[in-house]
């Protein structure tokens, strides 16, 4: 069980991918909540993030790659994992898929996680994270839609991407995903 969960931030990544780790008996492996942890402990990856995370952009390849790195060398990710808000560039991508290589344990399945625009700035508007200001949720989605939706192709060419419609029941939404992890 080695699957990425992209979309948009406000998609439900969070959400489904806690449900999925607990179903599938896999650690949810999310880039935002380790890089909270990071800040909260004040440790010098987490004083270099901070800035970056209160403005919506996005923390440097470098520092959140090495992070996922040792994440995935863990001995509860041995057996897969759900990757939740990683990768969220072309180099990290990349980089996930060099690290997957050296591990010997290719990824099984990307899923694209579609909601539209409208439903998620209702959705951050009412979760009021520390970075759920207006203007950074703006510049998250526009961050987003440039450095992020390139995956999508990425992933589309190497034959890894199944689209599922992110709207609605969370109920609904997780046997979707269910279902799409498991006709892949
Ligand atoms: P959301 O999906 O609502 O944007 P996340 O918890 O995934 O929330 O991310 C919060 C913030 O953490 C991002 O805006 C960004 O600053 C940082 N971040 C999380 N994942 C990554 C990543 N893979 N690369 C760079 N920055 C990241």
């Amino acid at each position: 069980m080695k699957i990425v969960l992209l979309g948009a931030p406000g998609s439900g990544k969070g959400t489904q991918g806690a449900e999925l780790a607990s179903h599938y008996g896999v650690p949810k492996i999310a880039s935002g909540d380790l890089l909270r942890e990071a800040v909260a402990s004040g440790s010098e990856l987490g004083q270099k993030a901070k800035a970056a995370m209160d403005a919506g952009e996005l923390v440097s390849d470098d520092t959140v790659i090495g992070m996922i790195r040792e994440r995935l060398n863990e001995p509860d990710a041995q057996n897969g994992f759900i990757l939740d808000g990683f990768p969220r560039s072309l180099a990290q991508a990349e980089a996930l898929d060099q690290l997957l290589d050296e591990l010997s344990r290719p990824l099984q399945r990307v899923i694209h996680m579609q909601v539209d625009n409208e439903e998620i700035v209702g959705r951050l508007a009412a979760r009021g994270r520390a970075d759920d200001t207006e203007e950074a949720i703006r510049n998250r989605l526009a961050v987003f839609a440039e450095q992020t939706e390139p995956l999508v192709t990425y992933y589309e060419q190497r034959g890894l991407l199944t689209p599922v419609n992110a709207t609605g029941d969370i109920d609904a939404i997780q046997t979707r995903l269910i279902e799409a992890i498991e006709a892949a």
